[in-house]
């Protein structure tokens, strides 16, 4: 309700008033004198006031004096009441600010009137205030969000772009777009050169998508910063080939001369691309519009090492932007002298008769200052600055002296595979220093079986057939790692001396629900058989694909459903329980020892 401040010291004139106004529905607040006035408005904060200007101690010129020098109180309406009309005391009054005022006696209309005068004024004079501010936010706001040189939004306005997307639970990519060299390239041109070829490179760059992927009023393509532009998509499937084929429209278009003040520049680009199937928030806290972000700044990076002029799809291997990698690399250095290290082993179950067969041999790395770092993660920083050879000699020997252990405490021995890395394949005295291991703990080399994954086999095909046959012949067994992740047939692998084929869990993730690999695993299981090479199911993690394995006659599961990757104590305790199982179902006869 409307509240009125009615100061008046006359009884019969303060009621007359008060009457009034609670006629017409307002709230009238009543003071008798001019200091409760004041005291009335501080506390209530009235809409309007009424005031007398004939009073004993403060009169009206003096509350109105008052009011004014207190900014909430100075702009309340104030309409005083003079008996007379002395041109004098009405200048004086409209001097000091009020808004109106009446001459007594004065009509009830004439009261009505007045009061409702100025409580639309008021309201006018509020409502083009909040007209202005809001005018003025939204020019603030949107000098926030946009790039002044080019008018295209900016980074903030991508990540707010980005989330709102992101709420709507569709698929999208993100292109992060660079201009190779711009040091060097603004360095020859001038400061209006450079501009202009920065406008350029932005209506071609808008030229791809014309079309916002949203609506018409929303934008894709954003300045990032000084040569750098994003732009989204609703594409995502790079096997599909649309989203290599807008990278390269997008490289292209770019390369095309650029006419400045009648010479012609060139210029490349590097292209980032991140997509919401392939980021993951597994990483750090980070929100999913940060991993986008940095997902096309880690494979822009990528491209930028090798030369840039090109483009590349994030990977979720991928997952170390330039700084974390920094970060990566320096631990991995001091990783193996501060004991930050540790094999754990992960069982290998023969599918038929439930026993422990061996097991696999995998790192891990607590390091003091990133915490768990997965293999995936490090292993490949590991081979890029010469790292590996040294890692993988500790696990080497780490691992067979384990299985040395088992075989002196368990009544049969148990096999160790222990996974070898592209580079080590690649480089002399790997037979060497697999002879040297299995001498110092004394592992017969049939126990010690060595993963090398397929891709690392076609990378260095001809040298790989040598050194596999080498290791062969000192009874080392092989097993081909990721089985299907690459693109060579089991018919080809089968040229390489291995013993085992590992079906990558890609193919068993669901098997028993999914037709196209089952058809994929039943042929890879009776081609390996007719081979004379054992099939280890690699990820199998429920009761269902366990199942489907057995009745296509698999021969062993490496996976979740039977046990997790632990530390050496543990998997100690797993195996001996597992062996007195069998003990105890076979009558203790001891059941199949090594089947692969
Ligand atoms: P890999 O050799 O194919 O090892 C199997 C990976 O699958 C392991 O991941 C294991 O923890 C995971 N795995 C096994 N069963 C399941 C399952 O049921 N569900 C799921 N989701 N995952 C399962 P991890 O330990 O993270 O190792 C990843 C990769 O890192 C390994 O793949 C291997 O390529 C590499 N790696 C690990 N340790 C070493 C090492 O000492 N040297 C080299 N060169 N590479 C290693
Ligand atoms: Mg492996
Ligand atoms: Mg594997």
């Amino acid at each position: 309700m409307i509240k009125i401040l009615v100061i008046e010291d006359n009884e019969a004139a303060r009621e007359n008033i008060s009457d009034i106004l609670r006629l017409e529905g307002f709230e009238p607040l009543i003071a008798t004198d001019g200091q409760q006035g004041l005291e009335l408005a501080v506390q209530h904060l009235p809409d309007l006031i009424i005031c007398d200007v004939m009073m004993p101690k403060l009169n009206g010129y003096e509350v109105l004096g008052a009011l004014s020098q207190q900014e909430r109180l100075s702009t309340i309406p104030f309409i005083f009441l003079t008996a007379k009309a002395a041109r004098y005391d009405v200048r004086q009054g409209m001097t000091l600010g009020s808004s109106d005022y009446l001459t007594k006696p004065f009509s009830p209309s004439e009261l009505v009137t007045a009061i409702q005068t100025q409580l639309k004024r008021k309201e006018a004079i509020s409502q083009s205030y909040t007209q202005q501010i809001d005018h003025l936010k939204r020019s603030i706001d949107q000098n926030s969000y946009t790039d002044e040189l080019t008018q295209l939004p900016n980074q903030a306005a991508l990540s707010q772009t980005l989330e709102q997307y992101l709420t709507q639970d569709k698929d999208f990519s993100l292109f992060l777009i660079s201009v190779d060299q711009f040091s060097f390239l603004s360095s020859t041109l001038n400061t209006a050169d450079t501009e202009e070829l920065i406008k350029l490179i932005a209506q071609r760059i808008q030229k791809v998508f014309p079309h916002s992927m949203a609506s018409e009023s929303l934008k894709d393509t954003f300045r990032m910063g000084q040569n750098q532009f994003s732009v989204l998509t609703d594409q995502v499937d790079p096997e599909g080939g649309q989203l290599p084929r807008t990278a390269y429209r997008f490289l292209n278009l770019l390369r095309a001369p650029y006419i400045l003040n009648g010479k012609a520049v060139n210029v490349t680009t590097s292209i980032g691309i991140a997509s919401t199937t392939n980021v993951t928030e597994a990483s750090r806290q980070v929100s999913k519009v940060e991993s986008l972000l940095q997902g096309a700044k880690t494979a822009l990076y990528k491209v930028q090492q090798k030369g840039g002029n090109d483009y590349c799809f994030y990977r979720p291997e991928m997952i170390f932007s330039a700084f974390e990698r920094l970060d990566v690399e320096n631990a991995l250095y001091y990783a193996l002298q501060q004991d930050e290290l540790e094999v754990f082993y992960q069982s290998q179950i023969d599918i038929s008769e439930g026993c422990v067969v061996g097991v696999e041999a995998l790192l891990r790395w607590n390091s003091a200052q990133l915490g768990w770092v997965s293999p995936t993660k490090f292993i490949p920083i590991a081979e890029e600055i010469g790292l590996i050879n040294d890692i993988s000699k500790w696990v080497l020997w780490k691992a067979c002296e384990q299985a040395k252990q088992w075989q002196t405490m368990m009544p049969k021995p148990i096999g160790i595979s222990v996974n070898l890395s592209a580079v080590q394949l690649s480089q002399p005295g790997l037979c060497e220093i697999v002879r040297k291991v299995l001498k110092d703990t004394g592992l017969e080399p049939h126990l010690l079986c060595l993963e090398i994954t397929e891709n690392a086999l076609i990378k260095n095909k001809s040298y790989a057939i040598n050194i596999l046959q080498e290791l062969k012949k000192m009874g080392v067994r092989i097993a081909i790692d990721d089985f299907g992740t690459g693109y060579s047939g089991l018919g080809y692998l089968s040229s390489f001396p291995c013993n085992t084929i590992k079906l990558d869990r890609m193919f068993i993730q669901d098997i028993h629900q999914r037709f196209s690999n089952q058809r994929i695993v039943s042929a890879i299981i009776k081609m390996s058989h007719e081979l004379d090479l054992n099939v280890i199911a690699e990820g199998a993690e429920t009761p269902e694909e366990l199942d489907y394995l057995k009745l296509q006659k698999c021969d062993i599961v490496q996976g979740f459903v039977y046990a997790k990757p632990m530390p050496s104590h543990d998997v100690t305790q797993f195996i001996q329980a597992n062996i007195s199982e069998q003990l105890d179902s076979n009558q203790a006869s001891i059941p199949a020892t090594l089947a692969y």
